[in-house]
């Protein structure tokens, strides 16, 4: 009975149908890229809903990340009739666990209110585990461990089921040590990323009761992305479908690209053992790129052996070939986008123009951003980033959520322990020695044997002021964070006054003590979508990317990984070189495997773009602090001859991709080809103009280059009585120049003391 509704079942085709419709048992659709997987996820939550076969709290989806999460509730909304109300649970797996963990926690001793830490404070309480063990942590680093740990609880093993096998690990001390960890959160009242999906799996094996009921419920279940599941993860949906089996799983085994944290793309061949009778979809049309850049895709991905392997096509105009570009150094390749963005935005490529929106700059590594930040903050063109250094995870940041999770959480030791002299406050190593005493020796939290500390005159002098002050200061807030009436901003802001922490900053002569006020401000700005401090807690405890949401379009800035399932008009690839990508540290310690799982990186990046992909690599790249000469990616010597055009890098050869058409030659391997590229006179030329940069900088600090370069193209170029932009303060005049700094008077933000390379003329 198809209603005005169900229009979104037009736009399906045969295959996708099928899989939409078949509403009852298990279903797996396993498609390449673009083929409309997620779209058909979407449209059957709709047609369950639209048909009602089930009601939304009947619902279970889950996606990878919070960005797909939200995107598909975004996408189901739309689709949804109007007199259905409420929302299924969609989420990620661990935004899912996480509110199932806090109604059942006691079931594994821990309170509803527990911590999830983040991976800086596992380290932190890995290193306190293993040296109270009188292990050597310089010889057997924390890091380690929890990789370990990691791995373990990633496979669904308790301690209690880690196999013999395995227990060597850490020379014979892993399993004790998980052990004393795992003991060691509980008296916390914390658990990592992993617990999350563990403890789940624990209680519902252990409690078949609240398990049928969440079958009961949960009548639906879906998951996107369903290659890249691990064990743990597949055996928390195995549970919860046991009974009505009505589960639909969609993936590419061609995009599985988290191996290295302990995805199995054997889910996929273990779906029909588990399921028997399961429905096989598979989709063959990509309905997201240009025929040229699908070639190219698959192309690169054939260079694996055991794939399932499939058939794609597409009924899309030809279009642009994939585009090839070499550079003389990572600067330099920055560079070159940054104005290619501009080019294509202003649309002089002879392309239709393409908002900022539309592009993305797809990383393999988060440090690689850097040099496109530098330049986008240069030459004022907008950006977000994704991922990578992300802003929750900022000095600045941390310390005030320190504050705010001691004052939700009285028991989280770790918060504690990073404020408690933050600002100073002279709590030196004795007195906190003295704390962690009295609160070990009587089984109470860092900040109650702090009291005890005070009360039991175990604290002398200015410590014992201090820490008073401080637990006075904490109840208050305390008290306030349960009253209604003041909101969580305004609670913020108190505590960070009232703390100091914003004092020390404004005090603080350092160039980055600006910024780090910036950021408080933006974090109590972050507060004000939220009901309480809690609420934020939790929400940042699970953020995934960083999403500041201000207006305007902006050029995305991502890694691979966090790019999956995503699709954009125009991507640019960069940094494609032996062992940036493939990265060398993937292979060393997977070998055949890891540079497979890079592969298929790599086919997740091209298959990102619709109608142009860029691919670029740099003849030399400075790589912690040292320039290396870099070779091109073999994925670039996979790449079909027939849908690349090869770019003439700006310099080489003299030549220039400016008004000039992209310079093509007759043979591929010449073209693209590293040996050609390289015995050229030209890149001669350039190798020896950067080796001679490299010695230059060599004799100096990276700093000290980078501020001879900024004398150099900078202060020159500006003078008192300039008109300058700058990204963020927008308009203004320049008052003094004093080396590379200027002095700013904004017209809406007042006078600022700038670094001159991230103002530009305003009359360019
Ligand atoms: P990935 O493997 O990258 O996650 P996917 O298989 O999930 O890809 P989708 O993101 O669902 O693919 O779809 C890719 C693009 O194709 C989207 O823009 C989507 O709207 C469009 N699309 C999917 N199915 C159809 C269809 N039947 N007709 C027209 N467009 C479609
Ligand atoms: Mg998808």
């Amino acid at each position: 009975r198809p209603t005005a509704q169900m229009d979104y079942l037009e736009g399906l085709n045969t295959a996708q149908r099928a899989a939409v419709e078949a509403l009852d048992g298990p279903v797996l659709m396993l498609a390449g890229a673009g083929t409309g997987k997620t779209k058909a996820l979407t449209c059957r939550i709709a047609h369950l809903l639209n048909t009602g076969r089930a009601r939304p709290h009947e619902i279970l989806a889950v996606t990878f990340t919070n960005k797909a999460a939200r995107e598909m509730k975004t996408r189901v909304a739309g689709l949804m009739g109007e007199t259905i109300e409420g929302m299924p649970w969609l989420g990620t797996f661990h935004s899912v666990c996480v509110k199932q963990l806090r109604r059942h926690a006691e079931l594994v001793g821990l309170k509803s209110n527990f911590t999830i830490l983040d991976s800086d404070d596992v380290i932190r309480l890995l290193k306190q585990v293993i040296s109270a063990a009188n292990i050597d942590e310089k010889r057997w680093p924390a890091r380690q461990l929890a990789g370990i740990i990691d791995a373990w609880k990633n496979r669904a093993w308790t301690p209690a089921k880690v196999p013999s096998g395995e227990q060597a690990a850490f020379n014979g001390h892993a399993l004790d040590l998980y052990k004393a960890y795992q003991a060691r959160l509980k008296t916390l009242n914390a658990c990592d990323f992993g617990d999350l999906l563990l403890h789940m799996v624990t209680i519902f094996q252990a409690h078949p009761d609240l398990l049928a009921d969440y079958q009961r419920r949960f009548r639906f279940l879906l998951v996107d992305e369903y290659q890249d599941t691990n064990v743990a993860q597949y055996m928390w949906l195995r549970l919860l479908a046991s009974g009505h089996k009505n589960i639909c799983c969609v993936g590419d085994d061609d995009q599985s690209i988290y191996g290295w944290r302990g995805a199995e793309v054997g889910n996929i061949l273990r779906f029909e053992k588990d399921f028997p009778g399961a429905k096989v979809v598979r989709l063959e049309q990509n309905y997201r790129s240009t025929p040229h850049i699908l070639a190219a895709a698959s192309a690169v991905i054939e260079g694996n052996s055991g794939r399932l392997g499939k058939t794609l096509w597409t009924a899309t105009p030809d279009g642009e070939k994939v585009r090839l570009i070499g550079h003389w150094d990572g600067e330099e390749e920055a560079r070159w986008i940054g104005e290619e963005i501009e080019a294509m935005q202003s649309g002089t490529r002879g392309m239709t123009p393409f908002g900022l929106d539309s592009m993305a700059i797809l990383v393999r590594a988060s440090h690689q951003m850097r040099a496109f930040e530098d330049r986008f903050l240069t030459i004022g063109l907008p950006y977000r980033v994704i991922g990578g250094p992300r802003f929750y995870e900022r000095l600045e940041i941390r310390d005030a959520m320190g504050y705010f999770r001691v004052v939700m959480s009285p028991e989280d030791d770790l918060a504690f322990e990073r404020i408690v002299n933050t600002p100073k406050r002279g709590v030196g190593g004795k007195a906190m020695q003295d704390i962690q005493h009295m609160a070990r020796s009587n089984g109470v939290a860092l900040k109650e044997g702090a009291r005890l500390a005070v009360e039991g005159g175990v604290l002398k002098g200015k410590a014992k002021g201090s820490i008073a002050q401080l637990l006075a200061d904490l109840d208050r807030w305390s008290g306030l964070a349960g009253e209604a009436g003041i909101g969580p901003v305004e609670l913020a802001e108190q505590i960070l006054d009232e703390s100091g922490y914003t004092t020390m900053w404004l005090n603080d002569k350092t160039p980055e003590a600006p910024g780090r006020l910036e950021n408080l401000k933006e974090l109590v700005k972050a507060l004000e979508q939220f009901e309480n401090l809690g609420g934020f807690l939790e929400h940042v405890a699970l953020i995934m990317d960083n999403e500041s949401e201000e207006a305007g379009e902006k050029v995305t800035l991502m890694t691979l990984h966090g790019a999956k399932g995503l699709e954009f008009p125009a991507v640019f690839l960069p940094g494609w070189e032996e062992g940036l990508f493939p990265s060398q540290r993937s292979m060393d310690e997977s070998g055949q495997k890891g540079l497979e799982e890079e592969r298929r990186l790599a086919y997740v990046g091209i298959t990102r773009a619709e109608e142009v992909c860029t691919i670029s690599f740099a003849g030399n790249r400075r790589v912690y602090g040292q320039w290396q000469s870099q070779l091109p990616s073999r994925f670039i010597d996979e790449l079909p001859e027939d849908h690349v055009d090869v770019l003439t890098p700006p310099g080489l050869y003299g030549g220039g991709y400016g008004a000039a058409a992209p310079q093509t030659s007759s043979s591929f391997e010449s073209r693209v080809a590293k040996a050609d590229v390289y015995e050229s006179p030209g890149w001669k030329r350039l190798q020896e103009r950067s080796q001679q940069a490299a010695r230059a900088r060599a004799k100096t600090t990276p700093s000290q280059a980078r501020d001879m370069v900024i004398d150099m193209k900078a202060v020159s170029s500006f003078g008192i009585g300039d008109r300058v932009f700058h990204q963020k303060f927008g308009y203004g005049e320049v008052m003094e120049v004093e080396g590379d700094k200027l002095l700013i008077e904004f017209d809406r933000a007042g006078p600022k003391k700038l670094v001159a390379k991230f103002v530009v003329d305003a009359a360019s």
